[in-house]
């Protein structure tokens, strides 16, 4: 055991269950300081809106605050601070005389080339330091080929994993921590958390989960074991109301609150004690797409943040800021694009299936540079996550990891389809209330005068079309 003291520096892997550089440090060394900092890149004023919205902004501050508590329990802290981890935690280091720096990886561009700067400014201090790849279900390690050599079609990526499969034992949460040293606690005193306006839950959310590990860890545990939705889930997984319709555990998954290694293993527990099934495999499909996407961008880097994706062939866009304010605000006059986009504003979470046709109608019907899709998502979505985000909507634009040539949505089928009573749109757009479910599919079709004599004034009561319906039979 070193007797000099170590730094965990806690990124978007705020838990301590399945935490490599949290048990690392403690394993090696005699004092470790946990420290967390809001990256005030987060908070730019420049930005034409702000990177954080007010639902992830409270998300994030909550799951920190959660972290705190829990560190607290375990006798050490959190030291918490705003600003750039480049600058800031080469300066803690010095004023503590930090040794080593334990760190987990990510694997967007802007999240690198923090790493790459810090690693530079520990070099010129003389501070050592180990990083560790743990956002993922496959250890980055263990994949049977090397990123450039990444399969560029997810099915080949998973056929190849699936193939070569390791074990997955997430490790435990430590029991006991290190005090900090006196100094470090008077700078506890210190800690600093962004100010945001507190956004009141809307009762018709989806998902309303609170930040943070214990919040997740009892999700986990009531969605799969107490309430078995596990069990089915393969078949409700398209739905768009309520909580049960899938696992809702992206937002903790994004800010590192649940590692997918502990999911998979309470999957694979579930499998042995009740029952192995599609459903029971779907859940694990599903986060190897979140792996996927990740190591994609590893491979593919600043391209997956470019208009031509990793495609190389920019669509042509033409911005039309009333376009792009409509769709935002749930007003575009397309209901089931509408409802979507209300449910997104006003609690930050939308269903995949919701995603993907929004995202669809954004770039394919209203022509929109798919980047302003994505960055609009990146402000509003608690979930977050730049690989999945980017990755997504590159896929849907035509210019990602999809063999299909144009991934445009029939929104009118798929509104049919997974909203055939209108419930959804309805649900969030209260003004159709009077409407019969089989005209809102297809609103677009019908005569002012007909929706009128429905009981809406398109223009008044509801917005007319913004743009002419563009689909092909998806
Ligand atoms: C345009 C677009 C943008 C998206 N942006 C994000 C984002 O910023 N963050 C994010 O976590 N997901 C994103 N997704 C993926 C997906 O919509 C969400 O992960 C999912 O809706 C979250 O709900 P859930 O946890 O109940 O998912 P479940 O259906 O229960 O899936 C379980 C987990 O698998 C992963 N997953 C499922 N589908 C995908 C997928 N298509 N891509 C990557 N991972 C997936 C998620 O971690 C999810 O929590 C996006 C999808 C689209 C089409």
């Amino acid at each position: 055991m070193r007797q000099e003291r170590a730094l965990v520096w806690f990124r978007n892997d705020l838990r301590l269950l399945d935490h490599e550089p949290l048990t690392e440090a403690i394993a090696k060394f005699k004092t470790v300081i946990p420290v967390y900092i809001f990256d005030s890149h987060l908070f730019d004023p420049s930005l034409s809106h702000p990177k954080l919205g007010n639902y992830r902004a409270q998300f994030l501050i909550q799951s920190v605050q959660v972290l705190q508590e829990a560190l607290r329990q375990l006798g050490s802290d959190l030291i918490v601070r705003i600003g750039q981890a480049a600058v800031i935690l080469p300066q803690l280091a010095a004023e503590w005389q930090i040794k080593h720096v334990y760190f987990s990886e990510e694997a967007a561009p802007y999240e690198r080339e923090q790493e790459k700067k810090l690693e530079e400014a520990f070099i010129r201090k003389g501070i050592s330091f180990d990083s560790f790849w743990q956002a993922t279900l496959c250890s980055k390690k263990d994949l049977p080929f090397s990123i450039p050599h990444l399969p560029d079609v997810f099915t080949k990526f998973r056929v190849q994993v699936e193939r070569n499969w390791n074990s997955i034992t997430p490790r435990p949460a430590p029991t006991q921590l290190p005090p900090l040293p006196e100094i470090v606690q008077k700078a506890v005193l210190q800690n600093t958390f962004p100010q945001t306006p507190s956004s009141i839950p809307d009762q018709r959310a989806a998902f309303s989960g609170a930040g943070g590990e214990k919040a997740a860890l009892a999700h986990l545990e009531k969605y799969i074991w107490q309430n078995e939705f596990l069990a089915t889930y393969e078949e409700t997984r398209n739905g768009l109301i309520g909580e049960k319709y899938s696992s809702k555990l992206s937002a903790w998954l994004a800010l590192g609150c649940i590692s997918p290694r502990f999911v998979y293993a309470e999957v694979k527990r579930f499998e042995q004690e009740r029952i192995k099934n599609k459903s029971t495999y779907w859940l694990i499909f599903e986060l190897l797409w979140r792996d996927y996407f990740r190591f994609a961008t590893l491979k593919f880097g600043a391209r997956f943040f470019q208009a031509g994706g990793i495609k190389n062939n920019p669509p042509p866009t033409n911005p039309n800021q009333e376009l792009i304010h409509a769709w935002q605000s749930g007003q575009t006059g397309f209901p089931f694009i509408d409802a979507n986009m209300r449910e997104l504003a006003l609690t930050g979470f939308m269903s995949n299936r919701g995603r993907q046709n929004v995202a669809s109608f954004f770039v394919h019907t209203l022509q929109q540079d798919w980047r302003l899709g994505a960055a609009w998502f990146e402000s509003q979505l608690i979930d977050y996550d730049p690989c999945s985000n980017w990755g997504n909507w590159c896929y849907v634009a035509g210019v990602g990891n999809d063999p299909r040539k144009d991934r445009l949505f029939n929104t009118a089928a798929q509104s049919e389809r997974y909203d055939t009573h209108a419930e959804f749109i309805k649900l969030w757009c209260p003004e159709l209330n009077s409407i019969p479910h089989r005209y809102l599919h297809r609103f677009f079709e019908y005569s002012e005068t007909t929706i009128r004599n429905l009981g809406v004034v398109l223009g008044k009561d509801y917005p007319k079309p913004i743009c002419t319906y563009i689909h092909t039979p998806l």
